[in-house]
């Protein structure tokens, strides 16, 4: 097939307004549909604003098609992890060795907003926004969209899904044989709450990411630029202190001023906000291949289509990003062969998001449980030590996902390496003063 001129992008989120821009940078025509109105004239679902923290995987992306400027015009930085203990005691670990480096707090919506209009101002770029996917035809690139004027039909050669963890593209693709899915829900939940500004002003410091570790449950906290802050809980949907048995105003209170003290004087809606926000499920999503070559067309997955991942390492559109700039990588080594570059973006690609999606989860252990410890934090003082005793030669895996563009599965290598050689060097040490206390010891 030689490379056509339009595409057809399912789903124009993050994902979708980024695969645009990369591709019209490319010369094609890139048509957007997308379920939801247009969201420069729509606000956000009641509990569902979110705000990400965005690092520099996202940042490199958008710097390759101009857009960090105008995002992080609304981002603000947040160097470090604040943590609130039980008793309302706070203690700061900072993110970087250096304290300096920070990821930053964006809110999707606004993220979106600046992705879409960067996108739409491009050459070739269209959307058609209230055009619901409902079915696809893999060889003809035939399209089905529910509308408010009732279904249309549109077709295109290459048809590229970024439409979310539930893709309804990746739901066709999953009838063909060969291709790989699944899906695990973990058995907790979130659900948003908001601590607003306090006379204006933040109400906490909002240099920080703020955690409140609770052993089996966290809340987190992130800084909008409204001074008000995004708060998650993320707790167990059922058994002990879940969203099951807290499932009155009044339990939940009880509940809440008992374990998340200080927050709760800063929380004048807590009982609105908990009894009329959705609670939103976690999830990991893993498919392959992530495309699929019919008699006519091709179709391709990127961003939480093709694998989504909880949130605790803060990293799911920053990996969705990084597929955009290895597809773009791939249309600039093959030519712009649509078929092939798929092919070999997917294969690129796949074991960073596999990887990603195991150190998200771990990392929701970390955050609920061992950022409160002694153990962890003398751990962190350690390794932070070591990065600026062998700048370079020693870097923490949090540095290396937050702060680096190196791929995440070689970021687990390096990471195994550097401590196998700390190991080495250890036990090397330990020999060394065991032969010494020897030697004086025969003296
Ligand atoms: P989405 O953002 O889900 O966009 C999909 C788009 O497709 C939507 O606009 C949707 O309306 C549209 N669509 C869906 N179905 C159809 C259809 N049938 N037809 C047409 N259009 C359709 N990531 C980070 O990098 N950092 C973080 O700190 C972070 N925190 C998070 C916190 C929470 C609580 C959650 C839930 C996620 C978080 N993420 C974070 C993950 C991040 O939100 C996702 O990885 C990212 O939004 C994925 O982008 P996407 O464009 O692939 O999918």
């Amino acid at each position: 097939m030689r490379a056509p001129q339009e595409v057809a992008v399912v789903g124009a989120g993050l994902v979708g307004c980024l695969t645009a821009c990369f591709l019209a940078r490319r010369g094609y025509q890139v048509t957007l549909y997308e379920r939801r109105s247009d969201p420069r004239s729509a606000t956000a679902e009641r509990g569902r604003s979110i705000n990400l923290a965005l690092s520099e995987r996202g940042l490199d992306a958008l710097r390759r098609v101009g857009l960090d400027e105008a995002v992080m015009k609304a981002a603000l930085p947040m160097p470090g992890r604040m943590m609130h203990a039980p008793d309302g005691t706070l203690s700061f670990q900072p993110y970087s060795a250096d304290g300096q480096r920070a990821i930053n707090s964006i809110s999707r919506s606004e993220l979106n907003r600046t992705m879409l209009e960067g996108a739409l101002a491009l050459p070739g770029v269209r959307a058609r926004f209230e055009h619901r996917l409902t079915g696809l035809d893999v060889d003809s690139g035939l399209m089905d969209f529910d509308t408010p004027d009732g279904p249309v039909q549109r077709s295109a050669q290459i048809v590229l899904a970024a439409d979310g963890a539930y893709s309804a593209v990746r739901g066709r693709l999953q009838f063909l044989p060969g291709f790989d899915f699944s899906q695990d829900f973990l058995d907790y939940g979130y659900k948003e709450l908001t601590i607003p500004a306090r006379d204006g002003e933040f109400a906490l410091d909002p240099g920080a990411l703020h955690i409140w570790p609770r052993g089996q449950a966290m809340m987190i906290a992130l800084p909008n630029p409204d001074r008000s802050f995004t708060c998650t809980l993320f707790w167990p949907k059922s058994g002990p202190g879940s969203f099951d048995e807290l499932d009155t105003a009044e339990r939940f209170e009880e509940f809440f001023a008992a374990n998340y003290a200080d927050a709760r004087a800063l929380m004048p809606d807590l009982a609105d906000d908990y009894t009329h926000n959705p609670i939103g499920h976690l999830v990991t999503m893993r498919a392959y291949p992530w495309h699929a070559r019919g008699a006519d067309a091709v179709v391709g997955l990127l961003g939480d289509a093709a694998h989504a991942v909880v949130p605790f390492y803060g990293q799911g559109a920053n990996c969705g990003f990084e597929d955009c700039v290895e597809l773009d990588r791939c249309l600039e080594e093959t030519g712009d062969d649509f078929p092939e570059a798929l092919a070999l973006y997917g294969s690129r690609r796949k074991e960073h998001a596999d990887t990603i999606a195991e150190l998200a989860l771990e990392n929701f252990v970390e955050m609920r449980d061992k950022v409160a410890s002694r153990s962890f934090l003398l751990q962190k003082r350690i390794e932070h030590g070591l990065e600026r005793l062998l700048p370079g030669r020693y870097v923490s895996r949090y540095e290396l996902v937050s702060f680096s563009t190196v791929p995440y599965a070689e970021v687990q290598r390096r990471i195994t390496r550097q401590r196998r050689a700390v190991v080495a060097v250890a036990l090397g040490a330990l020999a060394a003063v065991g032969v010494t206390a020897g030697l004086l010891r025969r003296r």
